[in-house]
């Protein structure tokens, strides 16, 4: 006989919501997301025991009409997401569709919403909808739950104690409130207030209204952004004294637990008694987090893990010892971003470059030699590296063309160029795009342009500018993007093989390679570094 039943709808919802609500401020957190998600300026949160037998939040977010309100309680409701791409994208808190209908489950749930045209209230108790009503209320949303779990007992047992609830709640409003300094916060446990903020216009500003001086004091600010990643924050100075709470760290502002780097910036340290206080905030491009880890996306998972650790502990070490950063290249991992890897510092002295973070390419001599005209060898910390001359230009040029921070430079002496019909054609539909780019033309008569000027760092004579309009020729109409008109500009501009190299052309060339977001491979796609440890070496010699 068949032992084996299908559950009915109503526990599969139940136990699906369960996933999704596991205890009050699982609840708290998902209103509070919807209300930051609707562009709150203030929320207002109120429990009773702990949030057992009342959650409340209030904001005054966008709300919601009518029939937004009756769907939003359905499963696989959102208006944040249409498509499985979009989950790449997004920059909201939620996502899934599944919170409010979740809640609406396992709790006794009131809703009143108005999107400043209609308002409505509507009533549910464990799944059903009761009532439908019409409200008074302003703009904004107020969700009130009450008796979560009545309904699903194994919850209902594994809730703690008012205190311990409370605490938990109060937490995660705090890291909310830190994230969003600019929003006001207020939350009351049974009408006692446990915390009241009014907007300000930083995280410091926010940290030192809501944690002791004795900590709030010993905080620096820390921001650095190197291509789509931005990292923001505050970080205590070694020496901290005091056990606290303030260890958040926040993917794209959404607190998260990642004990990688929550490990490693404790470890930075090295006070296991008194560990240190921080709230950092690591902004990447959406594509490359996964929210999707687990269904309350307090964890998340970064594509490039390693790189961001690295980067993050570079930043707080510079931060609070005040000394220069210090970063290795590693060659193993090419994909997107550079991958660093941290080597202590290093005492050079670092030269300034451009506008952007000069990085230390881990060099630790000022020596360079020039093979064979063409490849450029350099002693790193850790072994040796070999680049491509032209192709390591090319990267430079490229990536300073495709950021717009190009400089171009007025000729001395103009040159005039004829264009053949095809290659005017071209001039044509490109010229807009190569002024950008720095190369700037007057037109003489037809199919004659004369250029006067030239991006600064390119070297571009007329056989090239000849070559850039003869090459686009033959992308011809299939140029879409910029990117490949940068392409061949960048190639053409870039040093060639063959060209002698002075000592500090060679430095300069391989510093601002390393400044550039992918120093490892070309516009095209060939490797420009190529790198051996020490170890390798003395592998091959047979050291050991
Ligand atoms: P998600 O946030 O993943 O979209 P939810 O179940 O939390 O899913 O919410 C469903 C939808 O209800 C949201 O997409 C949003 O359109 C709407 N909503 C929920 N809470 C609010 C709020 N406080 N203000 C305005 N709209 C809200
Ligand atoms: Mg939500």
């Amino acid at each position: 006989m068949a032992k084996i039943r299908i559950l009915s709808a109503d526990v599969r919802d139940k136990i699906a919501a369960g996933e999704v609500i596991t205890r009050p401020v699982s609840v708290v957190k998902e209103l509070v997301e919807n209300a930051l998600d609707a562009s709150a300026r203030k929320i207002e949160i109120e429990i009773s025991d702990g949030g057992k037998t009342k959650c409340l939040v209030n904001d005054d977010g966008s709300g919601m009409g009518r029939e937004d309100a009756q769907l939003a309680l359905e499963r696989y409701a959102t208006s944040k997401i249409g498509s499985l791409d979009d989950m790449e994208r997004v920059r909201t808190y939620g996502f899934r569709g599944e919170a409010l209908a979740s809640i609406v489950q396992v709790s006794k749930f009131e809703i009143e919403t108005s999107d400043g045209l209609v308002g409505t209230k509507i009533i549910a108790e464990g799944g059903l909808i009761k009532r439908i009503l019409d409200s008074e209320r302003p703009q904004g949303t107020r969700i009130k739950i009450a008796d979560l779990f009545f309904n699903l007992p194994p919850r209902l047992k594994f809730m703690k104690s008012a205190t311990w609830e409370r605490r938990l709640i109060a937490d995660l409003i705090s890291s909310y409130a830190v994230i969003s300094p600019d929003i006001s916060f207020y939350l009351g446990d049974d009408g006692r207030a446990i915390l009241n903020v009014t907007g300000v216009n930083s995280t410091l500003q926010r940290v030192k209204t809501l944690f002791p001086r004795r900590i709030s004091d010993s905080l620096v600010e820390v921001d650095f952004q190197i291509g789509a990643t931005h990292i923001a924050g505050v970080v205590s100075l070694p020496g901290m004294t005091e056990k606290h709470q303030l260890k958040y760290i926040y993917v794209n502002s959404r607190p998260v637990k990642y004990p990688r780097i929550y490990r490693s910036l404790i470890e930075l340290y090295q006070d296991p008694q008194y560990p240190p206080a921080f709230a950092v905030n690591i902004m990447v491009d959406p594509k490359s987090v996964d929210a999707n880890v687990h269904p309350t996306k307090n964890e998340v998972k970064l594509s490039d893990e390693r790189y961001i650790v690295d980067l993050l502990c570079q930043v707080v070490r510079r931060a609070i010892y005040k000394k220069p950063m210090s970063v290795e290249y590693d060659s193993t991992e090419q994909k997107g971003s550079p991958a660093l890897v941290t080597k202590g510092f290093v005492q050079d002295t670092i030269l300034p470059y451009g506008e952007g973070q000069r990085f230390e390419a881990g060099r630790t001599t000022e020596e360079f030699w020039q093979l064979h005209e063409t490849y450029i060898l350099a002693q790193t910390k850790s072994g040796m590296i070999i680049v491509d001359q032209h192709v390591a230009h090319e990267r430079i040029i490229y990536e300073s063309i495709m950021r717009g921070k190009v400089q171009s430079q007025r000729l001395l002496f103009p040159i005039t160029i004829d264009l053949t019909p095809e290659e005017y054609r071209i001039y044509e539909k490109t010229k807009h795009a190569l002024t950008d780019m720095g190369i700037e033309f007057k037109e003489f008569s037809s199919r004659t342009i004369v250029i006067d000027s030239l991006p600064s760092d390119a070297h571009i004579n007329r056989e090239e500018i000849a070559g850039i309009f003869g090459e686009l020729s033959s992308i011809g109409d299939l140029i879409k993007e910029k990117a490949e008109i940068a392409r061949v500009v960048a190639c053409r501009g870039a040093i060639k093989a063959g060209q002698r190299l002075s000592s500090v052309e060679m430095q300069s060339l391989i510093d601002r390679l390393f400044a550039t977001e992918n120093p490892y491979t070309c516009p095209h796609g060939r490797p420009i570094v190529l790198r051996w440890t020490i170890e390798e070496l003395a592998h091959k010699f047979g050291r050991g």
